[in-house]
């Protein structure tokens, strides 16, 4: 099928495919509990013909598949989970959960991929397999909702994998992605630090588990500024830091939180080990006791296959209207990484700014929104995908 002629169908069905994404905006739910939504997307694909599975891997995971005629199997990944966010976009269509909100973007993602079932039902004798993969829980940051999909069997016998990211910083309309490395491997960290409370005129007969945690906040940064290559992409920040009560008292404990970003598993590695060090070494000199955890199950770095991405890129120019553009690797954590273990693929981002109707407004912002005219570039892109690497 060709970019044209599938992206007149998205034009056609670009009402449904807003109407779709409307709907889950309307009703956003946390990470796990997708429970309207994986039913709103199987009664859809039901409604297509498409063979349905619930409850792929956790309670809200769903697969379709379409059996096309031609012999490759490409799989397709839309994430369907909100944010603990209050949205404050004004829109006639916000959420209508207090505190929970589609900040990132996901609802849009699961509309563009019911929009490409969609049209890709319709022509099974030019198109192989196609794998619709709903998965929960991508902003748990831990075992995330990726992860038990695969082991429920989704990615067996799949060639290639492809996803979508709707992005502010991008125009609407734009498709930007490049080869190797997209996206972060986001580390979480919680450190305690576990000195002797007193009083806040004698530090002589403390401990100070406060002025610790400020020699440590110091002392971290060395690590991006003395021993990571400068040429690396490397974030560590200390996000939180909670401790004490009153102006008088010097407290017992102090416990500090934040995140580590790295693009290479080397530079990670040497992070973490340096970061342990650290924290030790300070603790130890003023004789405090420490606790430095990690939170398990990090996702990995992202990282495109080279040529898939340059055959993708060359593909998606077709589309009209979309302008193609190689991308900067984003600092950001994304469980279709797990994907892209096993199999080829691509995540791509679909740009969503557009200055004119004032939407600027970042991810996980609560005035976050999408340009809704890019719904059918994304559509038209995960359906030409599919259908390009699959037959
Ligand atoms: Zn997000
Ligand atoms: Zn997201």
């Amino acid at each position: 099928m060709d970019a044209q002629r599938i992206y007149n169908e998205a034009r056609e069905i670009e009402d449904k495919v807003i109407e779709l994404r409307r709907k889950i905006h309307e009703n956003p739910e946390l990470s796990y509990q997708e429970y309207e939504t994986a039913k709103l997307v199987a009664n859809y694909l039901r409604s297509l013909g498409i063979d349905v599975r619930e409850g792929v891997g956790t309670e809200t995971g769903v697969l379709g598949v379409i059996k096309g005629r031609r012999s490759g199997t490409v799989a397709l990944r839309a994430d369907m989970d909100a944010l603990p966010v209050t949205e404050e976009t004004g829109l006639p269509f916000a959420s209508k959960k207090p505190g929970v909100m589609h900040a990132c973007g996901h609802d849009a993602h699961t509309a563009m991929l019911l929009g490409a079932a969609t049209i890709l039902s319709r022509h099974l004798d030019e198109i192989g397999e196609v794998r619709l993969i709903f998965q929960p829980a991508e902003e748990d940051g831990g075992r995330g909702g990726a992860l038990p999909m695969i082991e429920a069997g989704v990615m067996e016998g799949v060639d290639y994998v492809f996803g979508l990211h709707v992005m502010s910083g991008y125009p609407s309309g734009t498709l930007a992605t490049r080869g190797g490395a997209i996206m972060a491997c986001p580390d979480s960290f919680r450190v305690e630090v576990v000195g002797r409370g007193g009083h806040g005129s004698a530090p002589h007969e403390t401990i100070d588990p406060v002025f610790i945690s400020a020699m440590i906040v110091n002392a971290l940064q060395g690590i991006r500024s003395r021993q990571i290559n400068p040429l690396e992409p490397f974030v560590l920040s200390v996000t939180s830091i909670h401790s004490g009560t009153k102006d008088n008292i010097i407290p017992d404990r102090a416990v500090m939180e934040g995140t580590i970003r790295t693009l290479n598993e080397k530079v990670r590695e040497t992070a973490l080990k340096s970061f342990r060090n650290i924290v030790k070494s300070v603790c130890e000199a003023y004789g405090a006791e420490c606790l430095v955890q990690f939170k398990e199950d990090a996702y990995p770095v992202t990282v495109n296959d080279p040529d898939t991405t340059k055959r993708a890129m060359e593909i998606l120019k077709d589309i009209p209207g979309a302008e193609v553009k190689e991308t900067q690797p984003v600092m950001g954590g994304e469980d279709f990484s797990r994907f892209l273990q096993r199999a080829k693929g691509s995540f791509i981002f679909l740009g969503t700014r557009n200055e004119k109707k004032g939407i600027v407004y970042p991810n996980h912002s609560s005035k976050f929104t999408v340009d809704e005219d890019a719904l059918k570039v994304g559509v038209t892109a995960l359906a030409l995908l599919a259908s390009k690497f699959s037959s």
